[in-house]
């Protein structure tokens, strides 16, 4: 990574301004998946190891710039100090004179949780005003928020242009594994793509049109390729709007794109509709996709035996469904074996992986959804680009 990062910098004895991803999961006040309060324990430790003291920021949930104490950062303040076994002290806001004088008080190792950034409104606008208080806090900056990377906020980008600013682990880690999918993979390199919609990955196609070697298609977004090309989809989800952009796509793909053979299609959009395997020719009016079909599993199969990078974005099938899980799971675990580079971008992907019980069997699971989505289409994600170079 060309990035500085919390190893290229002097820490000892600074205050440490770091922006985490603690937008967790919330129900009635309990935190209901602490997967990313963990994922930055390692800067955390790290940080607190080399001798400085710690002001962490993050957002929670959508307060609209509004002060609304059921998305306060209290609870995770408290979890966080359950796993550091030390007080995580809490901040009565994000900014302001009291804050401040918290954050000068602290003593080396200590930690102290600031409120929900976007309780303020100038954490989206990115207001300077708001992004120079942030700043004040501390003397260095370290971002270890992927999920929000490719957001430029006053928490993100703002306050790097006031304080020297380097990557925590967790956007190192991220940069290093998705920027193989992007950068110079080891080949071949295929990608799979699946998940709803062909809108939403438009722009990952194109890039990948041009690194991968095959792009194997699956989920409700091959649907529109098919009737691209004239095929009856039935009660398929298929996005109109996009027929000619998918029709370019085919003619300009050559023989890297690889649509699935078959499918399993449902009387209805339900777990226990009637279901029944045909080949992607013969879908009936009633009828919609609702997953890959056993024949085109063993074909993607066969192609990914084959590779030395795999990059995946977007599930087979309706995996939220148990009926129309198998192929995901299947291909989920296919990857597990591979003796390849598999890197998992997307939201649903990474549950999709994590349900069929091989996150830990897989090179990389991204924790950015929309961020991995970004930097797969080969965008600049500016909380990383306004990080320091190396
Ligand atoms: P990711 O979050 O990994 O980027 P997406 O959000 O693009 O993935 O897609 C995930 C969604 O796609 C899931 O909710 C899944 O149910 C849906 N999906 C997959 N296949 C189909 C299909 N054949 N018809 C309708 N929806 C589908
Ligand atoms: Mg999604």
């Amino acid at each position: 990574m060309n990035k500085k990062t919390v190893r290229d910098v002097d820490l000892k004895g600074k205050r440490v301004l770091m922006r985490a991803d603690f937008n967790v999961p919330l129900k009635e006040g309990a935190i209901t998946d602490d997967t990313r309060i963990r994922a930055a324990l390692p800067t955390i430790e790290y940080i607190l190891e080399q001798g400085a003291s710690l002001i962490l920021m993050s957002h929670l949930g959508r307060p609209k710039g509004q002060k609304l104490p059921e998305l306060s950062l209290k609870p995770v303040a408290e979890h966080l100090g359950k796993l550091l076994e030390q007080p995580v002290k809490m901040a009565p806001d994000t900014v302001g004179d009291e804050v401040q004088a918290m954050a000068e008080a602290l003593q080396p190792g200590e930690v102290l949780m600031l409120e929900n950034t976007r309780f303020h409104a100038g954490e989206k606008k990115n207001t300077p005003e708001f992004a120079e208080q942030l700043a004040a806090l501390g003397e260095i900056f370290v971002n270890d928020a992927f999920g929000t990377a490719h957001r430029a906020h006053a928490s993100t980008e703002g306050v790097t242009k006031h304080l020297p600013a380097v990557a925590g682990f967790l956007i190192g880690k991220e940069i290093d594994f998705l920027g193989q999918a992007t950068g110079e993979p080891g080949r071949p390199y295929v990608v799979i793509l699946g998940g709803a919609k062909v809108s939403d990955k438009i722009g990952v196609i194109q890039n990948m049109l041009a690194k991968a070697d095959k792009i194997l298609i699956g989920g409700g977004m091959a649907n529109t390729f098919f009737k691209a090309q004239g095929l009856e989809m039935g009660d398929s989800l298929v996005e109109d709007e996009v027929l000619p952009v998918a029709q370019e796509l085919i003619e300009k793909s050559g023989d890297k794109l690889v649509l699935p053979v078959d499918a399993i299609v449902a009387d209805a959009f339900a777990d226990d509709a009637e279901r029944k395997t045909v080949d992607v020719e013969n879908v009936e009016i009633g009828w919609r996709i609702l997953d890959i079909g056993p024949k085109t599993v063993a074909l993607f199969k066969e192609i990914l035996g084959t590779a030395k990078t795999v990059a995946w974005n977007g599930p087979m099938g309706v995996f939220e469904m148990p009926n129309f899980a198998k192929a995901t799971f299947a291909i989920a675990r296919a990857l597990a074996e591979l003796d390849a580079i598999t890197i998992i971008g997307g939201g649903d992907s990474a549950s999709a992986v994590k349900l069929a019980g091989v996150d830990d069997k897989v090179s990389h699971v991204s924790t950015g959804g929309g961020a991995s989505l970004e930097f797969l289409e080969g965008k600049t994600l500016p909380g990383i680009e306004a990080l320091e170079d190396k």
